[in-house]
């Protein structure tokens, strides 16, 4: 830690962007002003997702400007995760920053992102401790937080802040796609990353609406359940599938062996019995039964995925190796098929 206070700090900035043409410039203003004043050295990786106005003629004559900016223009609008997964596979400093386009992160925040990592974290997330959102959104980010936090061991006040900082390294174990961008922090967790957190100034959207609906609450809680499917049982998904299979599957035989015992005696005992296809027992039991069967069956072919993917070199992630100096050792093997797990 000491070396960087030495060293000028070197920070790939990634701004995702959709339909952002009037605050680009101000922002790129912002980031200067902050590397110059603390003696950053940076690049703005500005990616920017299928915008329909004028973002790209923007971030193109910001190019020419300042040689330190780099644009990405995506095909077509493929998501906020997407787009900071297009930035990460081109970012080449130690530390990446991601901040959104519309000026609402306050630029100003990123040395104290800074200092929280040297406390000995990997990621550190911002926390819009006040808000400047309407109060529909601030109510339902509070109940997503209060779900993520007690279905996942990562613990934070605000997941879904697009404010963040962290190792580069950190992308070459997580994959970003879909609505993951809301949970780097979660599964990077699950890949042994510290993480952290510290409260960000937040400022209203000054130019335009969110460039989201009201849609993505349902898809921030199907990407949820994914994620924790993903970081608790990727790994043996027969563990969870298998166990919820083998539950259903003896109520099922629990249930029809309680019938054909009642069979027997009933034959022999009870002459005023209900035939058996009336009782619901029955129905539920087969049912139990034949879903038991399924969920266990999903559980091995999900095994299979597992065990053929386990050549990918997913099983775990190394921090770093010491001994064995170079050459063709164990160390330096395992380290290259971490790496090649990023692809
Ligand atoms: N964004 C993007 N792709 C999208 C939607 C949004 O790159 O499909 C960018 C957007 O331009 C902004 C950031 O993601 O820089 C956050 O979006 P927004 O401000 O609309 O979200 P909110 O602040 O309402 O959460
Ligand atoms: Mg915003």
């Amino acid at each position: 830690m000491k070396e960087s206070a030495v060293q000028p700090r070197r920070l790939s900035i990634i701004v995702p962007l959709f339909n952002e043409q009037q605050s680009l410039r101000e922002l790129h203003a912002e980031l200067d002003a902050v590397a110059s004043e603390h003696g950053y050295e940076f690049e703005i990786i500005f990616v920017d997702d299928g915008s329909q106005d004028d973002s790209w003629a923007v971030v193109q004559q910001l190019a020419v400007d300042d040689t330190r900016v780099f644009g990405v223009r995506l095909r077509r609008n493929f998501g906020k995760a997407a787009a900071i997964s297009a930035g990460t596979v081109v970012a080449s400093h130690a530390f990446v920053v991601t901040i959104d386009a519309d000026l609402q992160d306050d630029a100003r925040e990123i040395p104290r992102l800074l200092a929280e990592m040297d406390n000995g974290f990997d990621v550190v997330s911002g926390w819009k401790k006040d808000r400047q959102d309407p109060w529909t959104r601030r109510v339902a980010s509070r109940i997503f937080n209060g779900l993520v936090n007690t279905l996942t061991k990562v613990k934070l006040h605000d997941h879904n802040c697009g404010f963040k900082l962290y190792r580069r390294e950190v992308f070459d174990e997580v994959d970003l796609y879909g609505g993951f961008h809301r949970f780097v922090p979660v599964l990077a967790a699950a890949r042994g990353f510290r993480i952290g957190e510290t409260e960000v100034n937040h400022r209203p959207r000054k130019y335009g609406k969110s460039r989201y609906g009201s849609g993505r609450i349902i898809k921030g809680l199907l990407d949820l359940m994914t994620v924790c499917f993903l970081t608790g049982y990727s790994q043996r998904p027969q563990h969870l599938l298998g166990a919820a299979g083998l539950f259903s599957f003896l109520i099922g035989v629990g249930g029809l062996l309680f019938m054909a015992i009642y069979w027997v005696l009933r034959m022999n005992f009870y002459p005023d019995w209900t035939p058996l296809h009336q009782r619901p027992v029955v129905i539920y039991s087969v049912a139990a039964l034949l879903l038991g069967t399924q969920l266990l069956t999903m559980g091995f072919l999900a095994e299979l995925i597992v065990a053929r993917d386990q050549k990918r070199g997913r099983r775990f992630a190394v921090q770093e190796t010491v001994g064995r100096a170079t050459g063709d050792q164990t160390g330096s093997a395992i380290v290259t098929s971490r790496s090649g797990s990023s692809s």
